[in-house]
């Protein structure tokens, strides 16, 4: 059957002969594989339409219970410019695309809040927003997608509603009793505040976000660590972005 797609091209991959293989996060199917045979000769008519990091309509031939289908036809719909030509924006764009990657790959068909909460992400980094809140944002907004969002209403450990420390091992805030006895580093209120805000907040509340504070890496390495510690997800992409971004 004769179908188009409109996706975000996560990743592409050489593979057999003149062929790459792209990872495409769809809002119809999730996240698919598209093989563009003859991608790499300098001919292929679509070698400029499949680019990491755009938007592109795919033509191909849609079959039930596959995940990786043949390209007919690319077209790039969203080239994301600012991301293309800016190198943090891009490996912050990386950092995303890896998240999607990561959470998405056992999807069944349909993805539509998953791929509106990346096509958000990428347009907030093509638009300049600061790449690190906007990464926290949309990491937030996936975990809570996962049911494995951070507590952030009271101490984990004691249910306290009094809290002082963040714990990426634990899972969010815990109190000032709890904190001692773990070990952990107790943080400031407006620290304690602004964490709150990017979990409860997310993506859709990034005008609001954006104004409370000048910095959000702290935010994004214990988000970044929770993915880590509790869907055992390692983001290779996050290592690159921090040589340049932090
Ligand atoms: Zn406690």
């Amino acid at each position: 059957m004769n179908d188009t797609v409109t996706g975000l091209i996560l990743s592409q991959a050489d593979y057999r002969d003149h062929d790459v293989m792209l990872r495409v996060m769809t809002k119809e199917y999730g996240l698919i594989g598209f093989i563009a045979a003859g991608a790499r000769k300098m001919t292929s008519k679509n070698a400029g339409s499949i680019l990491p990091l755009t938007k592109a309509e795919i033509h191909f031939d849609y079959k039930e219970g596959k995940t990786l289908f043949r390209l007919k036809t690319a077209r790039t719909r969203e080239f994301f410019r600012n991301i293309h030509e800016n190198l943090e924006l891009s490996a912050a764009a990386s950092v995303a695309a890896d998240v999607c990657m990561h959470m998405c790959q056992d999807n069944p068909a349909g993805a539509t809040e998953e791929y509106e909460l990346l096509e958000t992400a990428l347009s907030g980094l093509n638009e300049n927003r600061p790449h690190a809140l906007v990464l926290s944002l949309y990491l937030s907004d996936m975990m809570k997608l996962f049911g494995i969002a951070a507590d952030v209403d009271e101490c984990v450990r004691c249910g306290a509603t009094t809290v002082s420390a963040i714990s990426a091992k634990e899972g969010g805030f815990l109190c000032g009793e709890c904190a001692a006895s773990l070990g952990v580093t107790q943080s400031g209120v407006s620290e304690l505040k602004r964490f709150r805000l990017i979990v409860k907040g997310g993506l859709r509340h990034i005008d609001m976000i954006e104004k409370v504070s000048a910095s959000f890496e702290r935010d994004l390495e214990t988000l970044v660590e929770m993915l880590r510690l509790h869907a055992g997800i390692e983001l290779r992409s996050f290592a690159f972005y921090k040589r340049f971004c932090h």
